[in-house]
């Protein structure tokens, strides 16, 4: 059976920028039988995403991902249907999953490897399982309840960079769910700016292409910041650390600025800014999702509701064609997208 896939084609080296050719489409032939425990699925839709970026480098640099190999197939997050099966647990019609998704048409999988999923609870927006009722609105949730601090009642200011991403969209909507009185986003153009105001509830948003972040912070936020979820790192965050109060918390999500440069992970901060943090007693802790997988049924469940309730409103970027996996994945490392950065690959 042919098919399309995507392989690496080569890499942009530590500290280059990632661009659509270093990705390649192929044709390919799938075997036409499938063996013991295997299945064959469909791509209905795949994820993008910023960890990807040092999935291109020959070393990682993190123990968690491995990187991927030149002219072989990229994979990530993906949704599917099963086609056909041999393994018990998957029947043809499944809807199913998989962090490591093939960037293929159709692919051979081992059954084993794939979460079969309930599309009612994302009352049939399957892409919801790669971005608010998935990974991301898991680290958005997650990251506000483990390490922000949040209390009803406590007058609290968050404030989200990266904001009108997948992870920091819903962030800034849980901050403001569990309490805080404002919910500050930082993003880059006006349209994500109005998207966050009008349709996620931000109190405000800054444009830190066009404005002045402290100023702005300043005239935003009059009671000081108590919480930051940290999506992007560099200059954007020595502001806003800047401007924190005391015992405040910093929630160190992810670093995008510097995913482009050969820095450990997380890139370490100036003299200064850890100068800033003792003295008001800011804590900063590194936030990875995966380390609370114990906790994600119960998170999904609860985004799944937030979701259908209308309470969390779900921004997505779509584009369609397999053929558009560099280029969406580029443009999502430059800002490209709003919310989740989804690429459809079939019906
Ligand atoms: P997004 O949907 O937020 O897409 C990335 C966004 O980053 C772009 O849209 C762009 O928006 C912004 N960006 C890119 N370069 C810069 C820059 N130099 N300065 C400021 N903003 C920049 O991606 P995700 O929601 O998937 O990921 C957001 C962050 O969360 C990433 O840092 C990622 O690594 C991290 N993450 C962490 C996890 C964890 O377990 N800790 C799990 C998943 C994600 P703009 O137009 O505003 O520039």
């Amino acid at each position: 059976m042919p098919v399309q896939r995507v392989v690496l084609n080569s890499r942009p080296g530590n500290n280059g920028v990632p661009v659509p050719a270093h990705f390649r489409l192929e044709e390919t032939t799938l075997a036409p039988d499938l063996e013991d425990g295997e299945v064959l699925v469909r791509t209905l839709c795949l994820s993008v995403d910023p960890y990807m970026r040092c999935r291109m480098n020959e070393d990682t640099g993190v123990g968690y991902v491995t990187p991927w190999q030149l002219s072989e197939c990229v994979d990530g997050g993906g949704v599917g249907v099963v086609e056909s099966s041999r393994c018990s647990a998957c029947s043809e019609g499944d809807v199913v999953t998989s962090f490591n998704w093939p960037w293929q048409t159709k692919a051979v999988m081992k059954g084993s490897a794939l979460q079969k999923v309930d599309p009612q609870v994302v009352d049939g927006h399957l892409s919801y399982f790669l971005g608010a009722v998935g990974i991301t609105g898991l680290t958005a949730l997650l990251g506000v309840r483990e390490k922000g601090n949040v209390t009803k009642g406590a007058n609290q200011t968050m404030v989200v960079s990266g904001a009108a991403g997948a992870c920091g969209s819903v962030a800034g909507q849980i901050g403001r769910l569990d309490g805080c009185v404002r919910a500050v986003g930082i993003c880059g153009s006006e349209e994500k700016c109005r998207a966050l105001v009008d349709d996620c509830g931000f109190s405000a948003a800054i444009n830190y292409r066009k404005e002045d972040i402290p100023v702005k912070l300043q005239e935003l936020c009059p009671d000081g910041i108590d919480v930051y979820f940290d999506n992007v790192g560099g200059g954007i965050s020595d502001t806003v650390i800047a401007q924190m109060n005391n015992n405040s918390h910093v929630i160190l999500c992810g670093q995008i600025s510097q995913y482009n440069k050969d820095v450990p992970y997380p890139p370490p901060l100036s003299e200064e800014i850890q100068e800033t943090l003792r003295r008001n007693n800011i804590t900063r802790e590194r936030f990875t999702v995966l380390n609370y997988m114990n906790k994600a049924d119960a998170a999904l469940c609860e985004l799944s509701q937030l979701v259908k309730s209308g309470h969390i409103n779900v921004l997505e970027t779509v584009v369609e064609g397999i053929e558009k996996m560099g280029d969406a994945f580029c443009s999502m490392m430059k800002g490209g997208n709003i919310g989740k950065q989804i690429i459809k690959i079939s019906e």
